[in-house]
């Protein structure tokens, strides 16, 4: 495992962080300062005294050369480690760099500043080389780790910042799983935060998922498709909101280290799809949704829509109960959602369509491999002049649905764009830590249209 490297000004905790969390780890531990200290024979404030700021930051130098040698060390660096392109250089070349970022109060209550050289001029001294330097923290880290509660909180975090470097492991569960786009969708993202990550395509059948449960918990996470999105549930020690009212998961993180290894669930289709609505410029807020079908997507969108959006939404489906069930569990579990069900008919689309911003498809008609297609597609005539389809279909890119929308004019976009935005909401409870949506949603497409990534 490559070093982790504590950067961040004096008092942001880089010591009495890393050493806590090396320990917990079992991970060698280096203080930067101390190491100097012990080869030198000399105390910092003396060597300052003594020789001077450029004899201390040359031996920085070379102690910043001599740590970046060592292997899967947390080593937490001197305040002024960034002045030196060659420190940040070397230690950057075998380390994974995090910035402790402190505010710069709770700094100025714990520090001493009688042992600093640097603060002879007092306090304000302090704040005035934080903000010099406050730029060089930013450009150096890899990542960027908050201290701003508890130091447990902090330790937490750094334990499972290193869990993702230390093991960046990923695979996606289903049955079949040969036609899975996700490792091509997410590789681009994460060898950007990981280096070399691992993303397999695991072929587990129905009632499998007991058999594989070490292996998967030593993972740093996975997806599920068919058949798993409910089975994973009783494994589980945690579940998001989200995914727990719509009793379904797509993403699952596995946290603590050695054998207590936990995983935690998650659903990202709902905001992939609002992303991706988004991102295609078509508003949502304060419209009317109509949903044609009543499966894992169609609920997704329904109970991400009914939490955390205000749309008024219209459920049809062929099987009337199916849709009529989905609307007294949403009324149940999230009291006053506008939402109604309807049976999925030719008059029923016809009457509806009339007061619908948004058509969604969520049925498998249209979908390569499935022998099924409209009967007649002449209700989305129907919508209003303004509306905009959406097929959650993306294989075919086109399918018939989407073209009669956009020969009638309307706004219309296939499934792509909410499957890439899916990934980036897993990709981010991956990584913990948020990414440029807008960055990656533009590199995964490049690569999907390119072809490239595929395994
Ligand atoms: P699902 O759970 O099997 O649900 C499918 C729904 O479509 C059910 O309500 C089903 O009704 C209905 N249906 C099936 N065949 C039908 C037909 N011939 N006529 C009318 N209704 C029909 O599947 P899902 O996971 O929700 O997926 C639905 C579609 O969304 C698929 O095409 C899938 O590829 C796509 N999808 C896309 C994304 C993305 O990221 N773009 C994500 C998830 C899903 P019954 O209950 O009566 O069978």
């Amino acid at each position: 495992m490559k070093n982790i490297v504590l950067i961040g000004p004096m008092g942001c905790g880089k010591s009495s962080i890393g050493v806590k969390t090396a320990r917990r780890l079992s991970l060698e531990f280096i203080d930067m300062d101390r190491y100097i200290e012990q080869k030198s024979g000399m105390t910092i404030p003396r060597m300052f005294a003594e020789k001077g700021e450029n004899f201390f930051r040359d031996m920085e130098t070379r102690a910043a050369t001599e740590l970046a040698q060592k292997e899967g060390a947390v080593i937490a660096t001197g305040g002024g480690v960034v002045l030196r392109e060659e420190n940040m250089g070397a230690l950057g070349e075998t380390g994974r760099v995090i910035f402790i970022e402190r505010p710069l109060g709770d700094i100025l209550n714990d520090v001493d500043i009688k042992d600093r050289p640097l603060l002879k001029g007092g306090a304000g001294k302090l704040s005035e080389i934080y903000s010099q330097r406050y730029g060089l923290y930013r450009g150096y880290a890899d990542r960027v780790l908050y201290n701003g509660g508890t130091e447990q909180a902090a330790v937490n975090k750094l334990a499972e910042i290193i869990d993702i470097y230390g093991n960046p492991r990923f695979a996606v569960l289903g049955d079949p799983i040969e036609h899975s786009k996700s490792p091509e969708i997410h590789l681009p993202v994460l060898s950007d935060f990981l280096g070399e990550p691992r993303y397999e395509k695991m072929h587990v059948g129905v009632g499998g998922i007991p058999r594989y449960l070490d292996e998967l918990k030593n993972l740093r996470g996975f997806n599920l498709t068919m058949p798993h999105k409910r089975d994973i549930i009783p494994y589980l020690s945690g579940m998001s909101r989200e995914a727990e009212l719509g009793g379904s998961v797509n993403t699952v993180v596995c946290r603590g280290g050695g054998g207590g290894r936990e995983l935690f669930g998650y659903t990202t289709d709902g905001e992939g799809f609002f992303s991706a609505l988004q991102s295609s410029g078509i508003p949502f807020e304060g419209k009317r949704l109509l949903i044609l079908g009543s499966g894992g997507a169609a609920r997704a969108i329904v109970f991400r829509a009914c939490l955390f959006h205000d749309i008024k939404i219209g459920v049809l489906s062929r099987n009337s109960s199916a849709a009529e069930a989905l609307e007294s569990e949403i009324l149940y579990k999230i009291p006053n959602t506008d939402i109604f069900a309807d049976i999925l008919s030719p008059e029923a689309l016809e009457s509806h369509a009339v007061e619908t911003d948004i058509l969604v498809n969520a049925t498998p008609q249209g979908m390569t491999g499935v022998d099924s297609e409209w009967d007649s597609l002449d209700f989305i005539r129907a919508l209003p002049r303004d509306g905009a389809v959406c097929d959650l279909i993306y294989s075919p890119a086109e399918t018939e649905f989407l073209k009669v929308a956009r020969g009638l004019g309307y706004k219309a976009i296939n499934g792509l764009p909410m499957l890439i935005h899916q990934a980036l909401v897993a990709d981010e409870l991956y990584l913990d830590m948020e990414i440029d949506r807008q960055f990656y949603f533009e590199k995964v497409s490049r690569v999907l249209n390119s072809g490239e990534g595929k395994n």
